[in-house]
This record gives structure tokens, C-alpha cells and sequence, in this order.
């Protein structure tokens, strides 16, 4: 499922595939990274801001690629510091990434830990049963250039933010493959993506500080282990038994637990490093202290971090939050077994900031015209 747009974004060009294009018209070997210079260091925003480059090259660039494939439509702030950007792509849909803000004591806004939340796909074919971004199911996979462009986006957002020091990618802390999706279903894209991602001539982003997050589609999950760049990977788990888990998560049906959690251990020990399990605490679901103990085993026995979310309620969903008593009671269990656990305290309730919300509420508006 992939949409080809007029132009191919030159979000989508790595350093030698626009190497050999501008070799085959007579260009010099640098000009190639002169001008992804200009995209990722400079941030141009027009063809004609690449000042050093000959006009013709430039008139040559704008026949060729679109600069930007993705167009800012809503920046919403909230109150909790979380930025929620809704983009626009060629052919009207509509992507979320997200910017976290985690405030540190003593330390202001600025210098707070940051992490960005990038979608690969338009709506999601998971149909995880409390998820917005399922609701209404898969409409298409992100190109390269696409997921890419999420992070220039951020760039341009923390630019107007910092106009006197244009704030680097480098100085967020986190990026997660989290957003609308399951990255791994989009695994080409992804990688290509994340590689422009990391690349000195791109975005220049340490591998180790990306996380990516998936449903749990096995043999993806393996072939992931064996990329040279590591990349971190969470999973979300949300049930601790079979039975609770292919309850809300239709995947557990074809990579149930016993073949998700070898795939889990094989990646962590070909990387040497700790697997995070998402755990979404969803009242009368998966909140049980009999859950609870499960996880503790499980986690336990793959060496994983948990990460314990609560959940963030979804428009015509009826699942609901646990009370933070019992949130606090299901963490003891883990925290008592000395796993590393984390309860989130969510941020972005206020704007909709569970995955895939802004953008179903925003097209429910546009089919209305309210
Ligand atoms: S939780 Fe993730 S994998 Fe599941 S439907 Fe939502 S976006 Fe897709």
C-alpha cells in the first residue's frame, strides 16, 4: 500500500543514491552532500535558500524532488509540556508525531529531557482493541522521505521555539518509533528512514538513543537483531497471559507468548542490552495483581525493563484507567522482584495525546465541516 506523489521528497535520498542522480547530470562529487547539508544542517525551506548552489542546479532540484512532504496543520500545545504536530503529506492524510518534555527540578524547559514520538504508517492494521490509531485501520505505509520529514518538522518547531541558537536534533534525548503504526510492518521505510536518521550527512542521531516499538510481529523482530545499527526495542506486551492478551491484541493469535518471548530474549542478548516491555494498565483487563505476578515472571526471565502506562481513554472506546492505588499496587509486584519498572505519569491527556486521537478527531471535523 504506497502512494507515489508527483515529485519523490528529497527526504527520501540517502547520500549516494543523490550522489549517482547528480553524477549522471556532470555534478561534482560534493555537491551531494552540499545540498543535504542545506536540508538537515541548514534547514533550508525553500530551493532558493541554498544560496552556494548554481541556479540551474537549483531549478533542477525543484523540477525533481518536493523539499518538504509534509505540512504542519495543527501544533498543539498542552498543559503537561507535551507538543502534539499534526502533518499533512501530499495526499491529504494525516500523520501525529509528538515532542515529550519531561520537566527535571531546577532545570527549565529548555534543558528538560526531550523525546520525539515519529509514526510510520497512516492509521495501523493491528487493531489493538483500545488504540485510536486502529480504529479505522491501515490506509497506507509512510515512504522513507515521509518519516523522515516528521523529524525536520520537530527541527522547524524547536527553531522557532530557540530563533537565536537553532536547536540540534542532538539535543533531544529520545526518539521512539511509537506514533500511528506498527513500525515493523513498514520495515524497508523504517530502516531506510532511521538510517538517514543517524547518518553524519543527515540527522546525525545516535542509533542507541532510538527506540523502536512493535505489536510484536516475530520474524520482523528478528531480522531487526541482526541490523548492524543497534537500535533499542520495546514491545508492547499488555497482557501477561494468552488469554489477555489476544483479548485486546489480535497479533498474540499468530505470535503468542511462547513464541514472542524467545524473540524477545534472542534480540536482547544479540545487543547485549535491555528489552523494554509496554505494559498499558487498562481497568479490569490486564490491571490484576495475578497479571501483575505474570509480568514480574516474564520479565524476570528475559532481563526487560517495564514500562507501565495507564491508560489514556479513546472517544467511543470503553475502556477506562485503573484507579492509581491499584497502579501503584500492580508496580510493587514488579518493583519487589527488583526489576527495573517504570509508572508513567502520562503526559499529553489534555490533547489528545493518546496515538492516533488528534488525527481522528481532525478528520471526523474535515467529513463534518464542523
Ligand atoms: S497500539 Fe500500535 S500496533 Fe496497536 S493498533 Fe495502535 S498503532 Fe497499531
Amino acid at each position: 500500500m504506497k502512494f507515489v506523489p508527483k515529485k519523490p521528497p528529497l527526504t527520501g535520498e540517502t547520500l549516494d543514491s543523490l550522489t549517482a542522480l547528480l553524477a549522471a547530470r556532470g555534478e561534482p562529487a560534493f555537491r551531494a552532500k552540499q545540498i543535504l547539508g542545506w536540508l538537515y544542517k541548514r534547514r533550508a525551506r525553500s530551493w532558493d535558500a541554498m544560496t552556494d548552489l548554481p541556479k540551474a542546479l537549483r531549478s533542477w532540484l525543484d523540477e525533481t524532488f518536493s523539499l518538504m512532504p509534509a505540512t504542519l496543520v495543527l501544533n498543539r500545545h498542552s498543559a503537561d509540556v507535551t507538543d502534539k504536530l499534526l502533518l499533512e503529506l501530499e495526499d491529504g492524510s494525516l500523520i501525529e508525531t509528538v515532542i515529550i518534555r519531561a520537566p527535571q527540578e531546577g532545570v527549565g524547559l529548555d534543558r528538560s529531557r526531550k523525546t520525539i514520538c515519529i509514526s510510520t504508517q497512516v492509521g495501523c492494521a493491528m487493531a489493538c482493541a483500545f488504540c485510536a490509531s486502529g480504529l479505522a485501520g491501515l490506509k497506507r505505509d509512510l515512504s522513507a522521505g515521509e518519516i523522515v520529514a516528521q523529524l525536520l518538522q520537530v527541527c522547524y518547531c524547536e527553531d522557532a521555539r530557540t530563533p537565536r541558537a537553532k536547536a540540534e536534533l542532538a539535543s533531544f534525548d529520545n526518539i521512539v518509533v511509537m506514533g500511528m503504526g506498527e513500525p515493523l510492518a513498514n520495515y524497508d521505510a523504517l530502516i531506510e528512514a532511521l538510517t538517514t536518521l543517524n547518518a553524519d550527512w543527515g540527522l546525525g542521531f545516535g542509533a542507541r538513543r532510538i527506540t523502536i516499538s512493535t505489536s510484536g510481529l516475530v520474524p520482523k523482530m528478528l531480522k531487526l537483531a541482526e541490523e548492524p545499527l543497534g537500535f533499542r526495542l520495546a514491545v508492547s506486551l499488555h497482557g501477561a497471559t494468552d488469554e489477555v492478551r489476544s483479548r485486546i491484541m489480535p497479533v498474540n493469535k499468530a505470535y503468542p507468548l511462547a513464541k514472542l518471548i524467545p524473540a524477545v530474549r534472542a534480540f536482547s542478548e544479540r545487543h547485549g542490552r535491555m528489552v523494554t516491555l509496554e505494559f498499558i494498565l487498562i481497568e479490569d483487563v490486564n490491571d490484576s495483581l495475578e497479571q501483575a505476578a505474570k509480568l514480574r515472571d516474564i520479565a524476570g526471565d528475559v532481563h526487560a525493563h517495564v514500562n507501565l502506562i495507564p491508560y489514556n481513554t479513546v472517544d467511543g472506546l470503553p475502556w477506562r484507567r485503573p484507579g492509581v492505588e491499584r497502579q501503584e499496587a500492580f508496580a510493587e509486584v514488579l518493583r519487589r522482584a527488583d526489576l527495573s519498572v517504570t509508572l508513567r505519569r502520562e503526559k499529553g491527556h489534555d490533547i489528545a495525546a493518546a496515538c492516533g486521537q488528534l488525527r481522528l478527531k481532525t478528520e471526523k471535523k474535515r467529513e463534518t465541516g464542523t
